[in-house]
């Protein structure tokens, strides 16, 4: 097969790209049940009968999703020239040291929020506030200086927000 098509192939096959984002999300430091896991916690309270392994498979699904993806993989394409240095200033600065009043990060997340609706939005307003687990640590490790975690934790809270709305739609209500 050439490039070209190799390529096209990628492109239109979701589950090929599932595989790239889950493994740059693992390069990244985050594995897919650790963002299950604040599904769960956001969850739990309204589906009594919720497990932790019922969470994976609706990040598994998300994951699935065309928008989710290609968030994905534009978010964590920044973060990567970012902590290479290959990002023409201002922006250079701006996510590196994740300025406040940038927020470009968040509106991108909500690109993955967006998928699923009203829930969506009102978690991820949420676990951007409190950066549960592994947010936690994103955004502890993206303060050292070779780091940038600016676009990862955004990106790990809206996958979360909207498996946990996924999870609504079907068992809630
Ligand atoms: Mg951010």
């Amino acid at each position: 097969m050439s490039k070209e098509s190799i390529l096209e192939d990628v492109l239109l096959d979701d589950t090929k790209k599932r595989d790239i984002v889950v493994e740059l999300l693992e390069k990244r430091g985050v594995k897919l049940v650790e963002i299950a896991e604040i599904t769960y916690d956001l969850q739990k309270p309204y589906v009594k009968q919720l497990t932790k392994s019922m969470c994976l498979e609706h990040v598994e699904r998300v994951v699935m999703k065309r928008e989710v993806q290609n968030a994905i993989l534009t978010g964590l394409e920044l973060d990567r020239l970012t902590e290479e240095g290959h990002v023409s200033e201002p922006l250079q600065t701006m996510l590196k040291d994740d300025w406040g009043l940038y927020g470009i990060d968040e509106v991108l997340a909500l690109a993955i929020v967006n998928v699923y609706g009203s829930i969506g939005f009102t978690n991820f307003g949420y676990v951007d506030k409190v950066k549960p687990k592994i947010m936690q640590t994103i955004d502890d490790l993206g303060k050292a200086d070779d780091v940038c975690n600016t676009f990862l934790d955004d990106i790990v809270g809206a996958i979360a927000a909207a498996a946990a709305s996924s999870i609504a739609h079907r068992y809630a209500g």
